[in-house]
């Protein structure tokens, strides 16, 4: 159960069903299991009733506690729940295309066998059996894959650099310090597929020589922590992690290591500061991790999202996996729909898809009586797009093209009711808050920028006030330390080049 249907109270409705099937007397007509988010947050809790017999489904909104006497007439009877079938037929089903979120909201993750039921570890085993690590690292660079936290660097190249590294110690690692306001994607993977992730980083460790393991949680995702820990368990008790895989002579294992509370742990060089123990500060690259990573080894560094690829991509190929998206970002994108849309939850959509049929088909629209004003993309980093630019595609190039950002998946809707300046001191106050104080243009600039921000809304800023707003803002992005800093100002400019009026609306006539 994932942690907004936990907010639910999901674990009590789980036991009741359990309890009312037992009690009725059908247990050995019907399984009743715990399973991570389906995506549609804004109609949970949901149930999915599967029947055997001609793989028929049915999808229930809105359940709770009091609704569980309708599943034993249902199972009983064969007829749906009244008031409470969700229409799979709605865009928001159709229009997604499921390759990392493939098992999420059908799998139990808390059951390996389940896991492996679907097909999990195959290409694990597969690419043991019948690749050598190299045909792996080809596979992936075919697939075109490109790193899902933001940056977009193609993974096979990542994993090719590490691999050529001649080192007595390299390391995988997985980052899953998911931070930016709105974001949710990579906690719900993790809750609801944990083996995925383990899987494609043993991959990794296969394609890259690598023997040690870490995935980099954030403390604050209690249930995510949880299951990673309890699939490592059953993964090594399977032979899978911790030993010596016959015949292959590979052997890999992992450990789960939490954040250390701070927005910049997430960037490259904090995290691996972070998990040798120490404060998690950002350092001058290069060295670049390949060659001078985790406890100074070879080290790779990827996201939950696209070590959540990687099975998929040896299962079925590299050349499938380039069949969905567009030609330089191929595959899928996980966003996390929040704000003013009907259909709030997590998605996965095929990458070129534009804005529009994001956030209108898939997302459902706004709710009645709101128009929308603009679109918030890669969280602190990214920029807000206005409704001009709806048809926009939904790749790494052309939202660089319009000033935001893919980032890592956040996407927050906003109606006309925002203020845009309120947005961008939003986001820059986050970015204050969260810097690591070790250079001076992040540490006083964000702070200078928030007060400049503060003169705008009170509408008490002076011409000057708005030149030196966009003068600090290209300082800071030019004589930052790290990434933290260096896009600290894209919300600003961003708002600034759409939504200039209402900077100028502060501005008092001097
Ligand atoms: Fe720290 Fe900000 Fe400098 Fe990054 S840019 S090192 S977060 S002060």
């Amino acid at each position: 159960i994932g942690s907004s249907c936990a907010a639910l109270n999901a674990d009590v409705l789980l036991k009741d069903l359990k309890k009312e099937v037992k009690e009725n007397g059908l247990e050995k007509r019907c399984k009743v299991k715990g399973v991570g988010c389906n995506g549609l947050c804004s109609e949970a809790i949901m149930v999915a009733h599967y029947h055997k017999e001609g793989d028929r489904e049915s999808i229930y909104s809105f359940i709770d506690s009091s609704n569980t006497k309708d599943f034993i007439d249902t199972l009983n009877t064969n007829t749906p729940i009244k008031n409470k079938k969700c229409d799979k037929t709605k865009p928001f089903f159709t229009r997604q295309e499921k390759i990392v979120l493939e098992n999420a909201g059908i799998v139990d993750p808390d059951d390996i066998d389940d896991y492996i039921a679907y097909g999990g570890y195959y290409a694990f085993y597969k690419a043991l059996d019948d690749m050598t690590p190299q045909e792996v690292i080809n596979e992936i660079k075919i697939s075109g894959l490109r790193g899902r936290g933001g940056g977009g660097y193609p993974t096979g190249l990542k994993w090719d650099s590490v691999a050529k590294v001649d080192a007595p110690q390299k390391y995988i690692v997985c980052n899953g310090d998911e931070g930016d306001p709105g974001a949710f994607m990579d906690r719900a993977i993790m809750e609801a597929d944990p083996h995925k992730i383990i899987e494609g980083m043993a991959l990794a460790g296969y394609a890259c020589g690598a023997t040690k393991g870490y995935i980099y949680v954030r403390a604050e995702y209690p249930i995510a922590v949880q299951k990673l820990n309890k699939a490592i368990k059953q993964a090594r008790k399977k032979g899978i992690l911790g030993t010596q895989i016959a015949d292959s002579g590979f052997s890999f294992d992992l450990e789960v290591r939490l954040g250390g509370g701070a927005f910049v742990c997430g960037e490259a060089t904090a995290l691996v500061t972070s998990i040798e123990g120490n404060r998690g500060n950002p350092r001058q690259k290069p060295p670049h991790l390949s060659d001078y990573g985790l406890w100074k080894s070879p080290t790779v560094l990827n996201n939950v999202e696209t070590f959540a690829n990687i099975a998929p991509i040896i299962k079925k190929g590299g050349e499938w996996f380039k069949s969905f998206g567009t030609e330089k970002s191929p595959g899928t994108k996980v966003f996390a729909l929040t704000g003013h849309i009907n259909n709030t939850g997590l998605v996965e959509v095929p990458m070129g898809i534009t804005l529009r049929e994001l956030i209108f088909e898939v997302g459902g629209g706004l709710p009645k009586g709101t128009k929308l004003k603009a679109i918030q993309t890669g969280g602190p980093s990214g920029g807000c797009i206005p409704i001009e630019l709806l048809d926009t595609k939904v790749d790494y190039e052309s939202l660089k093209e319009i000033g935001s950002i893919m980032g890592s998946g956040g996407l927050i809707v906003m109606d006309e009711t925002s203020n845009m300046v309120e947005v961008a001191r939003f986001f820059m106050d986050f970015c204050q808050s969260e810097s690591c104080g070790k250079c001076v243009p992040c540490r006083v600039g964000t702070l200078e920028l928030t007060q400049l921000l503060d003169k705008f809304i009170a509408k008490k800023a002076t011409k000057s006030d708005y030149a030196l707003l966009k003068n600090m803002c290209e300082v800071v992005q030019d004589t930052s330390l790290c990434g933290l800093g260096q896009t600290a100002p894209n919300p600003v400019l961003s708002t600034i080049k759409y939504f200039e009026e209402e900077y100028l609306e502060g501005i008092i006539n001097d």
